[in-house]
């Protein structure tokens, strides 16, 4: 059976895109920083095994326990997806660099842990994928979000270059570009900064976080088999 890492799980996203792979067929390693409580009753409602995995993925370390566990627990690694993310938006003149390094460390010196981590097994294994969740911010910018937008953009970077350097062992590496989507992360907006959202989205609503688990699912697929180092976007229109 194949299996999916998937980190920061207990989050919106990453509950559905955990769904959305279990319905798959997948067995799953699932990773979470704090709220082990979200998914302790949810992964008894999956039709595959879960196991969870508690850790930070800036910390190197740490992600590479994440990645093990799924060696130890399934024998093979079929995708990963990075999907841990945090947000400190702030102007850039109140924007502490701590609050800079926070943002920076989980969403891109994260994500680049646990691509590390996971390389050298996907490589002996000659097939793999890599889904790395951006952000529509990385392409366009967005005022308060110089933090996160500036790690968005290393995720395609970073997406890009280990897609070019890892091709050659059937591994793809892709990126999805979400909008706005209803999770915790949006749930935070004023009303003010939510209705200003909703005008720049051409498709006249917010993304669910099935729309992203959709894509993350079909780029895991095998009819995404030609697909690497690609940026996709589910924005409903937000960003052309
Ligand atoms: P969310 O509900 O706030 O979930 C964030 C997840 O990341 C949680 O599971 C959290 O774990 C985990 N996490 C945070 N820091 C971590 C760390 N250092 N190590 C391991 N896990 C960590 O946010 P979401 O909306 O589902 O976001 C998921 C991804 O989509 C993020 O990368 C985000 O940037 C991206 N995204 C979201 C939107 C949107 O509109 N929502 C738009 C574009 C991109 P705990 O809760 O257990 O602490």
């Amino acid at each position: 059976m194949k299996t999916a890492i998937i980190t920061g799980a207990s989050g919106g996203i990453g509950l559905a895109i955990a769904k959305k792979m279990s319905e798959a067929g997948y067995n799953l390693v699932l990773n979470y920083r704090s709220r082990a409580n979200v998914l302790e009753d949810f992964i008894k409602t999956l039709p595959t095994t879960a196991v969870l995995v508690q850790g930070d993925v800036a910390d190197y370390d740490a992600a590479g326990a994440v990645i093990s566990a799924c060696q130890s627990t399934f024998g093979q690694i079929d995708v990963l997806i990075n999907n841990a993310g945090i947000a400190k938006d702030n102007l850039l003149l109140r924007m502490s660099p701590e609050d800079f390094d926070a943002v920076y460390r989980t969403n891109l010196k994260g994500t680049f842990n646990c691509i590390k981590q996971a390389t050298r097994p996907m490589m002996k294994q000659r097939h793999g994928r890599i889904i790395n969740i951006s952000s529509v911010v990385g392409l366009s910018g967005n005022v308060g979000q110089a933090n996160y937008a500036a790690s968005k953009a290393g995720v395609i970077g970073l997406t890009k270059s280990v897609a070019k350097e890892l091709a050659g062992r059937n591994i793809t590496v892709n990126a999805v570009a979400p909008g706005f989507i209803e999770t915790a992360m949006t749930e935070v907006l004023s009303e003010a900064a939510r209705e200003a959202a909703l005008k720049q989205i051409p498709l006249g609503c917010f993304g669910s976080p099935d729309d992203v688990a959709s894509l993350v699912a079909f780029l895991a697929s095998n009819e995404a088999r030609y697909i690497t180092g690609q940026v996709i976007q589910v924005d409903g229109g937000m960003v052309i």
